[in-house]
């Protein structure tokens, strides 16, 4: 079993003038044996930090990392059995490919010469990378360093793989590839697997579960599906889903909820969500409006609106849309439709928020509303 586990994991950096910086605030996540978490966030949330730590590489303010059943706090990187992918791919630019894979496995391992000879060659071949191996990292494409980089890491038969934002330095084409490439990999193999990336959309399409922080807090963990359906709080809703959904600051009147531009009523389950909330806040992904050209606003959650701006993107469009009511005042909310629908910018259209489709946040808070 290699089960990774954090437990109230908490790093705080002093700085030169005193200055103490949370970068990762109390970080409680089990990661199953062979299951890949993608660990996701804005820039300087605290993803690397805490790869770092669990890696070994920084040290550990409070809290407790174990790996299968064992505390790992204390132990000098390359005895904690966890081999880190970064993004930089970090080969060492004067060895051939085959010595980047092999560097330091004699000592590492019970392993002579030859075996490890026939490994790097088998890992090779599993990376598609047999042609190269005595090359030098200068003399690779990009995508061909990262293989390297990955192989260097398979080579080891670790516990776990820490990835660091490995397919960040490659072309859109190739990122795409190589997220379902490693993906297959990691499954084959087994290796329990923390990823970090920035991008919600590679953290949707490749873990297991995601992890999502923000400034240093761990704010919820989940399947991806679970995140995107039932996100714990404002946050999670935004970062998650791409266009992002749409927030509108709503006051409560009784089983209602009324904002300048428009009035919305809440089923009886939904008001009892809102209980005593003063404020909330809507929210409604641009995927789950529906859109009518030739529509009448005759149902209490259809909308009379305005296109202002259509933006092709393939097979869709996002529509940026005005309620008619706030023309003067115009504050834009996006939605998506098929690509194949003939919008223009000026365009009045109807617009549903679906009941079952709406998220509601406490507006104080910022949690969701269940
Ligand atoms: P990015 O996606 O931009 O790499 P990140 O989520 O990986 O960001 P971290 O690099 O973990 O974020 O940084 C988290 C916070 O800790 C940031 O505020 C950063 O400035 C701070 N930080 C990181 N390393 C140090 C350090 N050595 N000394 C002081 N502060 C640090």
């Amino acid at each position: 079993m290699a089960e990774l586990t954090l437990d109230g994991v908490t790093k705080v950096f002093t700085e030169d003038d005193g200055n103490e910086i949370v970068a990762v605030d109390d970080v409680s996540v089990d990661i199953e044996d062979g299951e890949f978490l993608v660990l996701v966030g804005p820039s300087g949330c605290g993803k690397s930090t805490t790869l770092r730590m669990v890696a070994g590489l920084e040290t550990v303010t409070d809290g407790e990392i174990s790996l299968a059943g064992r505390r790992i706090n204390e132990s000098p990187p390359a005895e904690r059995d966890i081999a880190m992918v970064f993004q930089s791919y970090a080969l060492y630019p004067h060895m051939t490919v085959a010595q980047n894979m092999s560097f330091g496995l004699e000592e590492s391992t019970e392993l002579d010469d030859d075996e490890i000879s026939e490994l790097v060659d088998d890992t090779a071949a599993m990376m598609g990378i047999e042609e190269l191996v005595d090359r030098k990292p200068a003399d690779l494409s990009g995508g061909q360093q990262q293989r390297v980089a990955l192989g260097r890491a398979i080579v080891r038969d670790p516990e776990a793989f820490l990835m660091d934002e490995p397919l960040s330095n490659l072309d859109a084409k190739l990122r795409a590839t190589m997220r379902t490439e490693l993906q297959r990999l990691q499954e084959d193999l087994g290796v329990t697997t923390i990823y970090v990336t920035h991008d919600q959309t590679e953290a949707m399409t490749m873990g297991d579960r995601i992890a999502i922080l923000d400034d240093g807090v761990l704010q919820q963990v989940g399947t991806p599906l679970e995140c995107y359906h039932t996100p714990n709080n404002r946050f999670v809703a935004g970062f998650i889903g791409d266009p992002s959904m749409n927030f509108f600051e709503m006051e409560v009147d009784g089983e209602r909820l009324v904002s300048d531009r428009f009035t919305y009523p809440l089923t009886a389950d939904q008001a009892d969500a809102v209980g005593e909330a003063r404020g909330v806040t809507l929210g409604i992904r641009p995927e789950d409006i529906g859109i009518d050209p030739d529509g009448n606003a005759d149902s209490p959650h259809e909308f009379d609106m305005h296109v202002d701006v259509v933006e092709p993107r393939g097979d869709e469009n996002t529509i940026h849309l005005t309620f008619e009511a706030g023309l003067d005042e115009p504050e834009t909310f996006t939605a998506t439709v098929s690509g194949l629908r003939q919008l223009q910018a000026g365009d009045s259209v109807v617009a549903t928020f679906p009941p079952e489709a709406i998220h509601l946040f406490d507006a104080d808070t910022e949690q969701a509303l269940h």
